[in-house]
């Protein structure tokens, strides 16, 4: 079954990890997407790589600057002029740190609050304003594990996460009587080309502390945005999905 056949949709940090299986799970699923990064040859690598699974797909790529909200705008506006609506954005781009306080540079600290939450507010703006007026949609957001607990070092990080989850109770709040859904995904260590590349000695600890004994593959937390996309969830928002496998770090 196609749970998003005929919807589109927008995801930033499309190009690879997490992103990039929310761009390929809902191609799979009938969706037309935009997947946007911050340079044209990882816009362009992840098209190509997408074709090259199925010609058939139908997907965009775009490179708006997320700290410039009419170059979001725009984008969103060639999203609705290419496909014909604009009915599903995933905010996904985000940075980590793990700087101690000791060492923090208050312009380090800037950089990843602008990306995990500035943007995402420009990006939630823009795409509210089209869904308002075609009469419904749905807004996600990439989370992390680390709004439940915070971390013990790179403060930035848990700190901008905690701010997802409280722009995604206020958003889900303020915009249901638009019929426009607000929810994230929470997820746990998540098998990126990052943590791939984790020496066995660094990534066995970290699994032990896992109930369900492994990290997260991509497309465990790509399923939970598809879940949250599609009418299955039509009476969920305001929520925080946990794909952690009970990880408690
Ligand atoms: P990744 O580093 O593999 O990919 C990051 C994506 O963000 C890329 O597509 C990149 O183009 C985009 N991006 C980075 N900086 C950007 C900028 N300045 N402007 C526009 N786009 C930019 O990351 P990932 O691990 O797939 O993480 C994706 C999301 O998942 C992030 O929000 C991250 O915080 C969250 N997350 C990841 C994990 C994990 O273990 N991988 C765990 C919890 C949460």
């Amino acid at each position: 079954m196609e749970l998003l056949k005929g919807k589109t949709a927008m995801v930033t940090g499309g190009t690879r990890g997490i992103g990039l299986a929310v761009v390929r799970t809902f191609l799979k699923n009938g969706a037309s997407v935009a997947l946007c990064g911050s340079r044209q040859e990882t816009v362009d690598k992840a098209l190509e790589q997408l074709k090259a699974e199925n010609p058939d797909y139908k997907v965009i790529g775009l490179c708006p600057d997320l700290q410039n909200p009419s170059e979001i705008e725009q984008a969103v506006n060639t999203v609705k002029e290419t496909f014909g609506s604009f009915d599903i954005i995933v905010n996904n781009a985000g940075v980590s740190a793990r700087e101690s306080i000791y060492d923090y540079k208050p312009e380090d600290f800037s950089r990843t609050m602008e990306l995990n939450v500035n943007a995402l507010f420009y990006c939630s703006q823009a795409a509210a304003k089209v869904m308002k007026e075609q009469g419904g949609g749905v807004i996600l957001n990439t989370s992390s594990m680390v709004s439940l607990y915070g971390q013990p070092s790179g403060v930035a990080y848990p700190s901008s996460k905690f701010a997802v989850n409280g722009m995604t109770k206020s958003l889900a709040r303020e915009l249901g009587k638009d019929n426009i859904r607000v929810n994230a995904v929470a997820p746990g260590v998540t098998k990126t080309d990052m943590v791939a590349a984790l020496p066995e000695a660094v990534i066995k600890p970290i699994i032990a502390g896992i109930p369900l004994g492994r990290v997260g593959e991509p497309e465990d937390v790509a399923n939970a945005f598809l879940y949250l996309a599609s009418d299955l969830a039509s009476y969920v928002t305001g929520e925080i999905l946990s794909v952690d496998g009970a990880a408690r770090t």
